[in-house]
């Protein structure tokens, strides 16, 4: 009795434990579905993001979402560089393991054999003479950069032009701190390998690798997209990526959790309550592929345009939703006050989030084309908890959804109240 009159007095939009625990499990098990081996980690290695694609079609389906097109598809192509086959690597004798203690850039080609080492400073390679000599020995060897840590972007923009100079010439091999793998659009003639700094040392002699591509032209990729009609004539676009990096052979997986698994469930949890919950305005959901391989997806949806851009609201990016201890980021908040202001006022009065944080325009996720567009955007990351990223370690079993409920509940009221 207490429990009731708590509640009556609370009103309806008190949340409780159960509530959250509710939204949470749910949203576990679109994660688990998503980066199970079966969705071989929504990437170019045995149709992960196509069948990512037909099961996210399905959740659509099954939730009574309609469809803009005349199915669920959005298609589109692009060209993609990826890795069915085993990649290997031994350092004087020793094999590293794939995944773990390395990984090969996205945009590598093939080589096989062993290589001798030739080790290289930047300044080997910037002042001309020193670089003819370099060049001359590298024929038929394996280039081993030993470039300084920094984060000076000159610097960083300069590495990266002699690392791809190079990768025309022969193998090479680089150290670095942290393993994090993309997608590339085109393969280079020889590849690049990433090793974990302790695994490669300054009298580092042979390298024995092994390393097959296999560059996609025109691979047929789809966005998914659904939608739910309101009583106005505006629109509200929610998206959220669902493809990620795949694998690097058959053995090495990225399942991506985090990255985005946890984006698309919260797509498929507000997709799901606004299904029920007929909206004023009408929603679009976007499941959109092509991010890691440069926001292709999402540039193509603002390119062939399902609905009126000049009648959406708001376009609502979600990337990255798994943690939350430090609350989120809201990117593009400070060009678009009045909608943030709104998602803090909200986020206040109910409690919700330890933190909105605003940040400035940047294009780093599927917001970027529509703000491109003048589509008033925002894309929102969750802060704080676990690290892993782009790597092996971004799974389901260690991704904590801390704040995912209290999210879901202020997105539910943010865009129900969006005026
Ligand atoms: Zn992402």
């Amino acid at each position: 009795m207490r429990t009731l009159l708590f509640v009556l007095l609370l009103g309806p939009f008190c949340v409780t434990a159960q509530d959250a625990d509710k939204v949470r499990s749910n949203a576990r098990k679109y994660v688990k579905n998503l980066t199970a081996p079966a969705l071989h980690g929504r990437g170019y290695v045995a149709g992960g993001d196509r069948l990512a694609a037909d099961w996210i079609a399905q959740q659509f389906s099954r939730m009574g979402l309609e469809k803009v097109k005349a199915d669920y598809f959005q298609p589109f192509e692009f060209n993609v560089n990826s890795f069915p086959d085993s990649v290997r690597l031994s350092i004087d004798g020793v094999a590293l393991e794939p995944g773990v203690d390395f990984i090969v850039d996205p945009a590598s080609g093939k080589a096989f054999g062993t290589f001798d080492l030739v080790h290289l400073t930047p300044e080997d390679l910037f002042e001309p003479t020193r670089r003819s000599m370099a060049m001359g020995v590298l024929s038929g060897k394996a280039a081993c950069l030993h470039f300084p840590a920094t984060t000076n972007r000159d610097s960083l923009a300069q590495y990266a032009t002699i690392e791809q100079d190079l990768m025309h010439f022969c193998p090479v091999i680089r150290r670095v701190d942290k393993l994090t793998w993309g997608v590339a659009q085109e393969a280079m003639p020889y590849p690049l390998f990433l090793v974990n700094n302790d695994l490669l040392t300054d009298s580092s002699g042979t390298v024995t690798l092994h390393v097959q591509n296999t560059l996609i032209t025109r691979h047929p990729a789809r966005n998914v997209l659904g939608a739910v009609k309101g009583k106005t004539k505006k629109w509200i676009i929610i998206g959220a990526h669902y493809d990620h990096l795949g694998h690097m052979g058959p053995d090495v997986l990225f399942p991506g959790a985090n990255d985005n698994a946890s984006g698309v469930a919260m797509l498929l949890s507000l997709a799901d309550w606004f299904a029920k919950n007929k909206p004023k305005d009408n929603i679009l959901f976007v499941a959109f592929a092509g991010e890691e391989a440069g926001l292709v997806g999402s540039e193509w949806c603002a390119v062939d345009r399902p609905v009126d851009l000049s009648k959406v609201k708001l376009m609502l990016s979600l990337d990255i939703l798994g943690t939350g201890d430090e609350g989120i980021t809201v990117v593009n908040a400070t060009a678009e006050r009045t909608l943030f202001d709104q998602l803090v006022a909200i986020n206040t009065k109910k409690q919700l989030l330890p933190q909105v944080k605003p940040r400035g325009p940047t294009c780093n996720s599927d917001h970027c084309p529509f703000v491109k567009r003048n589509v008033p955007s925002l894309f929102i990351y969750t802060m704080g908890g676990i690290t892993a990223y782009h790597d092996v370690l971004d799974k389901e079993e260690t991704l904590p959804l801390t704040e995912f409920p209290d999210l879901y509940f202020l997105l539910k009221e943010f865009v129900s109240s969006l005026k």
